[in-house]
């Protein structure tokens, strides 16, 4: 990664970055929000809770069909690379997790705790009864991407995460001690510190929302709502921490989520930022601030998620300018709906300038 000087202005130029967390969302949807990814991302891993979650290979593939027809249709940049990610639920069996395995479109296999997040009603009710699917994984190498929240009414929001850790994580990682294990959207100081004292197989993603800002400004912003909910400024320090650490064991997942205004603000709205549009300026205001913009940047964004896959590390590079620009209010993502994205209105000093 360099930072440069040239014609008075300030350049950025880094190894193209990885996303391994992203809600493209429904097929028709695809049209919308596909680009966001491929403008700046070479890997980009799509998650599979949508209406008709990607249970079976059935479903994954006619997903990941259309993710590549959009691609060829929008003729996105060659470099970007899509995968989608299976969903476990109570009837999930060996031979699914086998074939999904073999598809080469699924790198892993998303554990959702029942009513944790959208569409995840047809998530898993008990985890103890996935105990031969994880023999299956841990035996095959097939890395368990989980949603870390407990559901349980007299849990705090603010302690789904802590208590998912606390016994449910633990017990997987006890069980299964060569597991493969992605903690999602790591958002507490126990998420970060579990897989900051775990051995090398146990990694978390970030999400740049859970690094700026923290449950006052959620209270203030309704658009900043998303599952794990942002946490406690002590939380925000452990997370930002655990993110610039400069270790293998935590990489990019944006979690962006392009929920419509209409079903996000209201009650029982959809939780979720919508971050795709503005994913690697929003990582560098958070870096930034943080004083990390250096190589521990470029190892969280584009190198620790490629090694953690086993995939090749991009050779194309991405460019950046500090120019500054305001977040559009709103962004089409369907035809005729609108989303109002994650800090709409407000400053980021870095934009996008090209693919090199
Ligand atoms: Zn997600």
């Amino acid at each position: 990664m360099k930072i440069y000087e040239e014609g008075n202005i300030t350049w950025l130029e880094m190894s193209l970055p990885n996303n391994f967390h992203v809600h493209w969302r429904e097929i028709e949807q695809l049209m919308y929000t596909l680009q966001y990814s491929a403008m700046q991302f070479g890997y980009t891993m799509g998650m599979p809770n949508l209406i008709e979650p990607l249970i079976n290979m059935l479903r994954a593939n006619s997903y990941y069909d259309a993710v590549q027809s959009v691609k060829q249709k929008q003729k996105l940049a060659e470099h970007s690379k899509f995968y989608v990610t299976g969903y476990l639920t109570d009837n999930t069996t060996v031979e699914d997790v086998k074939q999904a395995k073999k598809s080469g479109v699924i790198l892993a296999m998303k554990l959702y705790p029942s009513g944790a997040t959208t569409n995840s009603h047809f998530g898993v009710l008990d985890v103890s009864k996935m105990w031969p699917i994880f023999a299956y994984m841990e035996e095959h190498d097939i890395p368990l991407s989980v949603h870390g929240e407990v559901i349980i009414p007299r849990v705090s929001l603010y302690d789904r995460e802590r208590v998912f850790v606390e016994i449910i994580l633990t017990e997987i990682h006890r069980a299964f001690p060569q597991l493969r294990i992605i903690l999602e959207h790591v958002s507490t100081k126990e998420g970060a510190q579990f897989v900051q004292s775990a051995p090398v197989n146990i990694v978390g993603t970030v999400t740049a929302q859970h690094m700026l800002c923290n449950c006052n400004d959620v209270y203030m912003y309704p658009s900043k709502n998303c599952y794990p909910v942002i946490n406690s400024p002590a939380d925000q320090d452990a997370v930002i921490i655990f993110a610039t650490s400069g270790e293998s064991s935590c990489f990019l997942g944006t979690d962006s989520a392009p929920h419509a205004d209409n079903i996000k603000f209201c009650d029982g709205g959809s939780g979720g930022c919508f971050t795709e549009p503005y994913a690697i300026p929003l990582y560098l205001k958070a870096f930034e601030y943080a004083g990390a913009l250096d190589e521990r940047f470029e190892a969280f964004a584009s190198f620790n998620g490629a090694d953690f896959y086993g995939l090749p590390r991009n050779i194309a590079k991405l460019r950046l300018a500090k120019k500054s620009q305001v977040i559009a209010r709103e962004i089409m993502i369907a035809k005729d709906l609108y989303a109002t994205p994650f800090m709409a209105g407000e400053i980021l000093d870095w934009s996008i300038d090209s693919i090199i």
